[in-house]
């Protein structure tokens, strides 16, 4: 089955036109990485899936068109966005954060005992107010919110951003993780390497249109990506 499906995407931002021709598909339990350089449009891509941009051509998840769908309505359905801003609550505490991310969900204690078997780091840190988290920390918080949403599709805009490697670990298992529990997820990601290592197909995204797509190992033969993206 699949999760997403998206068609003949165009995003524009007035005379800008920041995605084009764009199709995509996210299978149930796949997760599948959108990388490309800045500017490609990978978070216009992120933004637009998740309902906060006008758009052109057709976005179904799970069968359902999303036109007209707000936010809250897809958040609802478990479609949900970890923003590249993380947007966590600086004053709050850990596990405050992660309590508002079940705002929509009766049972948050469930959600609770998950993310943190999930990130134990956060259950360590569960009464520390986030903004004195490390960014690794920070990133994992933000991951662990979301999933307390109880995501069917878990959206992420640039999830290494900044992170030292030893942290790409952690979160790299957590996704991983994550989509073998069957989430599906969308990764949004300018660290090519992160996402040929860890994504079951890979879309590389130019100027907002797609120039390959397939799985890992055919990515990293292609001569192109070889060249410009990893450096050999
Ligand atoms: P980065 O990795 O740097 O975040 P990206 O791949 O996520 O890049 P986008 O942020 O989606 O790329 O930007 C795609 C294009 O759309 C860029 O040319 C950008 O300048 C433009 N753009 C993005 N947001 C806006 C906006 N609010 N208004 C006008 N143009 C925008």
């Amino acid at each position: 089955m699949t999760t997403l499906a998206v068609e003949d995407l165009e995003v524009r931002y007035g005379q800008i036109t920041a995605l084009r021709d764009v199709d995509l598909t996210v299978g149930d339990d796949e997760m599948v990485a959108v990388v490309g350089p800045n500017g490609a449009g990978k978070s216009t891509l992120a933004n637009t899936v998740s309902g906060f941009l006008p758009y052109d051509g057709r976005i179904s998840y799970r069968g359902e068109d999303i036109a007209g769908l707000s936010t809250q309505a897809l958040v609802r359905r478990g479609l949900i966005h970890c923003t590249e801003s993380r947007d966590l609550f600086g004053y709050l505490s850990v596990e405050d954060n992660l309590t508002l991310g079940a705002y929509a969900k009766s049972d948050a204690r469930t959600g609770l005992d998950a993310v943190y078997e999930l990130f134990p780091r956060l259950e360590e840190r569960r009464d520390q107010p986030a903004r004195t988290m490390s960014g690794g920390e920070q990133q994992m918080l933000a991951i662990g919110r979301a999933l307390m949403g109880d995501p069917d599709l878990l959206v992420l805009d640039e999830p290494t951003l900044g992170l030292a490697p030893v942290v790409l670990d952690d979160i790299s298992d957590g996704l991983e993780r994550i989509r073998d529990d069957g989430v599906a997820v969308l990764l949004c990601e300018q660290d090519v390497t992160f996402a040929l290592r860890h994504a079951d197909r890979v879309y590389l995204l130019e100027n907002g249109q797609v120039q390959r797509d397939g799985d890992p190992d055919l990515l990293r033969d292609d001569q192109y990506v070889r060249e410009v993206y990893l450096g050999s």
